[in-house]
């Protein structure tokens, strides 16, 4: 039975709600095979937002018709038949361009209406989707990238990411929330899927009942970044891994159901939970899912910010995972051809996307590690990175993102390569940088910030590009968002500000002293 879309007579609702109500986001699929035939120009403008549905959104300028394009890719994990579907697309439709996302995601540039039919049967066959990768919609499920083969997790998360997955992709009741929604599943004690950021986040725990200890998790729920942050918090339940599923669907229609519909900037999830507490939040979530147990113990020990550079035993005797970095999440087709060939040669074709932007390839036996480090791809995706390009994290900015109010990506590379020939520490300093406050970049949890904004330049009174700085984020122990700097620093001035402002740290810490610590 369909539920009911209560808020349809709530005058108040914004436009693009009543826009929902004309057409579910959904419906864009059924549509797209005709407009790949009809053209770009054939496509109604009001139409142009509901294509985030499916994974689509217009790059920068809209008018000239190129979409960008997320798919999903829950957990990060990906076999090799679907890295090489991916890069035949980037390479074949997407001007060999292959961005890893803060999601673990993958996402292609220069798409033409009339490619997208190809490229959903080439995912299809590979069991890949980009529904849900963006919209109003349950959004791409993050969790541990070493599902399965990490010592450090509490259990495997892979079958449960998989059915709460499969549960949302394609589902009607679902398809029409309030805003984005960010769901984490991950039982890494490290907390690589960064928990506090997601509207729902479940972490490991464990719980004596009748006598025997049980393997599950605590739930967190109502955070999220953009301009108002806000740090998830943890509800007083224990869930069994069977009943993660349930009680991801019960919160999820009471966000469907009581979240907010007026103003788009006050839709997400944390904006109901701030309002109703987390103890009533719990009580309504209980009226969906009947009896829960109560807190447990909370198995997160420490946070790795989704960092796993260099070979690490795996849990299973005998085998290695390789943590690799991506500068900036940004490869070429080709580069992932490359990837996905030597990681079907020394693994077993397995490339693991991790919430940093970086790589992570899995099983390989410990007498080819030595052989497969050997490889030429390594010297640019390197295992062991300098310390700044290693910890560089940037959003797409305003090469194609309509959003954005600065260039990102390639500007944090040049920074970060230049502050590597700078600036030698022995710690990493995790530099994010966003071109606007919508903050894909992440970098609340930044060690340092770089928030793109426009400013009158003091030598020329134009507008130009410019930078706020925020300092000190982090997730470790709870968590906790970076602070802004007085004033702002024009571009072009910002490399070498940052390089004294980490001379100051390199000069005043003490060794090993961590950045978030100083
Ligand atoms: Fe675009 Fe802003 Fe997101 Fe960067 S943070 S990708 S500029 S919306």
């Amino acid at each position: 039975m369909a539920y009911e879309k209560h808020w349809a007579n709530n005058d108040k609702i914004n436009a693009t709600e009543k826009q929902k109500l004309k057409m579910d986001g959904l419906e864009i699929f059924q549509k797209i095979p005709e407009y790949a035939r009809s053209g770009f120009a054939s496509i109604p403008k009001e139409e142009w937002p509901m294509f985030k549905w499916a994974g689509l959104y217009l790059q920068r300028p809209r008018e000239e018709g190129y979409f960008m394009m997320r798919v999903c890719i829950p957990s990060g994990i990906l076999n090799y038949d679907q890295v090489v579907t991916l890069a035949g697309i980037a390479r074949d439709y997407g001007r060999g361009i292959y961005d890893i996302t803060t999601r673990q995601a993958v996402q292609f540039h220069w798409l033409r209406i009339e490619d997208i039919p190809d490229i959903f049967e080439r995912l299809k066959r590979v069991g890949l989707s980009t529904a849900g990768a963006c919209g109003d919609i349950t959004r791409n499920i993050v969790g541990n990238p070493l599902a399965g083969i990490d010592p450090d997790e509490l259990l495997d998360t892979t079958p449960i990411v998989r059915e709460v997955y499969e549960t949302f992709q394609h589902n009607p009741d679902f398809s029409n929330l309030p805003r984005k929604y960010k769901v984490s599943i991950s039982a890494n004690q490290k907390n690589a899927s960064n928990a506090e950021i997601n509207c729902v986040a479940f972490t490991p725990a464990v719980k004596t009942i009748d006598g025997e200890e049980v393997k599950g998790f605590h739930v967190k729920v109502g955070g999220g970044l953009s301009s108002r942050p806000y740090l998830a918090e943890t509800l007083d339940l224990f869930i069994r891994p069977e009943e993660v599923k349930k009680v991801t669907v019960a919160i999820t229609t009471i966000f469907r159901d009581y979240g907010y519909r007026e103003k788009r900037t006050r839709n997400r999830l944390k904006f109901l939970i701030a309002d109703w507490g987390p103890e009533r939040f719990k009580e309504k979530v209980l009226e969906y899912t009947g009896p829960l147990p109560t807190k447990g113990t909370d198995m997160l020990t420490d946070w790795n910010a989704g960092y796993f550079y260099g070979v690490h035993p795996q849990k299973q005797e005998g085998l290695n995972y390789i943590g690799l970095n991506v500068p900036m999440g940004r490869l070429t087709a080709d580069e992932v051809l490359e990837l996905a060939r030597v990681s079907n040669k020394y693994g077993n074709g397995e490339i693991r996307n991790c919430s940093s932007q970086n790589l992570v390839i899995p099983h390989v036996p410990d007498d080819q590690v030595e052989t497969l480090l050997q490889e030429e791809i390594f010297k640019r995706i390197s295992v062991d990175p300098p310390k700044f390009i290693g910890y560089a994290v940037s959003c797409t900015g305003i090469e194609y993102c309509n959003l954005a109010l600065v260039e990102t990506k390639e500007r944090m590379r040049k920074i970060a390569e230049f502050l590597d020939k700078q600036v030698e520490v022995d710690v990493p300093v995790r530099i994010h940088m966003v071109g606007c406050p919508n903050s894909c970049g992440q970098r609340q949890i930044a060690d340092i910030g770089l928030q793109g904004i426009k400013m009158k330049s003091k030598e020329t009174k134009e507008l130009v590009d410019a930078f706020e700085i925020h300092v000190g984020g982090t997730l470790k122990q709870g968590g906790e968002f970076n602070r802004k700097l007085k004033g702002k620093i024009d571009s072009q001035h910002l490399p070498a500000v940052l390089k004294q402002f980490l001379l100051h740290f390199k000069e005043q810490k003490q060794p090993e002293e961590s950045f978030h610590s100083f």
